[in-house]
């Protein structure tokens, strides 16, 4: 519901007339086992309403008993958030209906979250924006409705839904940020780094595979504008459950505009949940948003209180791994790159395929060619992320590893990567299937050689006659006639040798 028809602003013109300021609420599904109050496994995939027990379905006289592993991640992320961590805390009930929801309530935290008050640093243009983290707190997951008949999968529609509580009970860790004023211009682009961090942060942990496409990973954006020189804050809209990195940077951009629009034609922005649409990149209107009374928390009665121990506390602290940001400024000194580099690689969340691929066995230079060439212009084209391209980084160091060893040139490399990207199999096979490999064995070159020789009497006579400059011509032609699959180094070799002047 919008009180305008006005369309949305120009972003530029936006920003001159209000100062954004963001809020993100970010939800991790934990990688543990076992959902979070059942023993009922978590694994993604599984056939509809298979891992489900008495106590995720709600039934009558089923008694939860909290996840240790959950609660002990939930604390890692914390510190790493550098929070403070509750002495102790409750978890809560959290009433409303959901189709997807067998109980009609959450198990949450409300007023006494398990973790509270850290920050985040994000580096942006060389600049360090501190994004300040309001609570860290633990819940469970709903389970999923699927809308069938519709055309876009939504309910609208829809002929009939169908509801998976295999996702019910699991474990999901909700990190809420402070609201975040003065990014300006940047708005987009700090919350998008924002969320490339903390998942950075929580991947490192190992507390989650953190997988947006998968849904393991999923952020809610706020957006609000105020008026320049304005200090009243606006209302804000929420952007449920954007599924990619890209699309966190695009809906903020999308709400600065669409809100702009609304509040330059007089109309009012409603506080409201809104839905980002890949295809478009623009956010509708969802639901009216609750508030917090709507709910009706209490405290749950089912479950103990959470009372981590300080010396638990304080070996967990010893556990973190390496910052996210650390280890970056290691792996720079390491693969002797520059700031500017480092950071288009960060921004195009390369680091991790470019350590896995020279894991794999690809020298750094090369690692970071492919991905930060070829497959970066793919995943470009597609629009999609470097992670979500088919190619593994075991794949790209074959590859690499084939250019070393002479078998592939950089054109017929792309060619592989292109089978491997269209799932013709492993690049060996691609390059078998596609009969790709450089020629360089004498026996076919030879013969290319010769024929090239026999077809080109003049050129071959100069060459014999002393204008060994003259062998580029017969070099193109033995490239030309292989397709560009010759070793041209070898086939000048060779035509040198035959015409007696090597
Ligand atoms: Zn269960």
């Amino acid at each position: 519901m919008s009180t305008t028809t006005t369309g949305p602003m120009g972003y530029d013109e936006a920003l001159e007339a209000y100062e954004p300021v963001l809020g993100l609420e970010t939800h991790v599904e934990l990688g543990t086992a076992s959902k979070m109050f059942c023993g009922c496994s978590t694994t993604f995939g599984g056939e509809p309403n298979t891992q489900v027990c008495p106590v995720c379905l709600g039934l009558p006289g089923a008694l939860p008993v909290a996840n240790a592993a959950a609660i002990e991640y939930t604390i890692k992320i914390g510190l790493a958030l550098n929070c403070s961590i509750a002495e102790w805390c409750r978890f809560a009930r959290k009433n409303y209906f959901y189709p997807d929801m067998p109980k009609n309530f959450q198990i949450s935290q409300y007023d006494e979250p398990l973790c509270f008050d850290g920050y985040l640093d994000v580096e942006i243009d060389g600049r360090t924006v501190r994004v300040e983290i309001e609570r860290v707190h633990l819940e469970e997951d709903t389970g999923k409705s699927l809308h069938v008949g519709g055309s876009t999968g939504r309910i609208h529609g829809a002929d009939y839904s169908l509801v998976d509580y295999n996702r019910a009970g699991i474990p999901l860790v909700e990190i809420v940020t402070k609201p975040i004023v003065g990014t300006d211009r940047l708005a987009p682009e700090v919350a998008r780094a924002y969320v490339t961090e903390l998942r950075e942060l929580v991947r490192a942990i190992g507390a989650s595979d953190v997988r947006m496409e998968e849904g393991s990973l999923r952020c809610d954006v706020n957006v609000s504008l105020m008026p320049r020189g304005s200090s009243e804050w606006g209302t804000r809209s929420e952007t449920k459950n954007v599924n990619s990195l890209r699309s966190v940077e695009r809906a903020v951009r999308s709400e600065i505009s669409r809100q702009a629009g609304v509040l330059a034609a007089g109309g009012r922005v409603v506080q409201e949940t809104r839905h980002f649409h890949e295809d478009t990149g623009e956010t509708t209107s969802g639901r009216s948003k609750e508030e917090a009374q709507d709910y009706r928390y209490f405290p749950e009665p089912d479950l103990v209180p959470i009372a981590p121990d300080r010396a638990w506390v304080d070996r967990l602290r010893t556990e973190l791994p390496e910052p996210p940001s650390v280890r970056r400024r290691r792996l720079q000194a390491e693969w002797g790159l520059s700031d500017l580099d480092m950071a288009a690689m960060h921004n195009a969340g390369a680091i991790e395929l470019v350590e896995a691929t020279i894991a794999a066995g690809a020298p750094a230079a090369d690692a970071r060619k492919w991905w930060m060439g070829e497959l970066a212009r793919r995943a470009n084209e597609q629009a999609v992320e470097l992670v979500e391209l088919p190619v593994t980084p075991a794949q790209v160091a074959r590859v690499a590893q084939l250019v070393a060893s002479g078998s592939l040139n950089d054109k017929l490399a792309r060619q592989v990567l292109e089978g491997v990207l269209a799932g013709e199999g492993e690049p060996d096979k691609v390059v078998e299937a596609r009969g790709l490999a450089i020629v360089s064995d004498d026996g076919a070159l030879g013969d290319v050689v010769d024929q090239v020789i026999a077809d080109n009497p003049d050129v071959a006579d100069k060459i014999r006659g002393g204008k060994v400059a003259a062998a580029g011509a017969l070099v193109g032609a033995v490239m030309k006639a292989t397709r560009g699959q010759a070793d041209a180094g070898r086939a000048r070799e060779l035509i040198l040798e035959r015409l007696g002047v090597s």
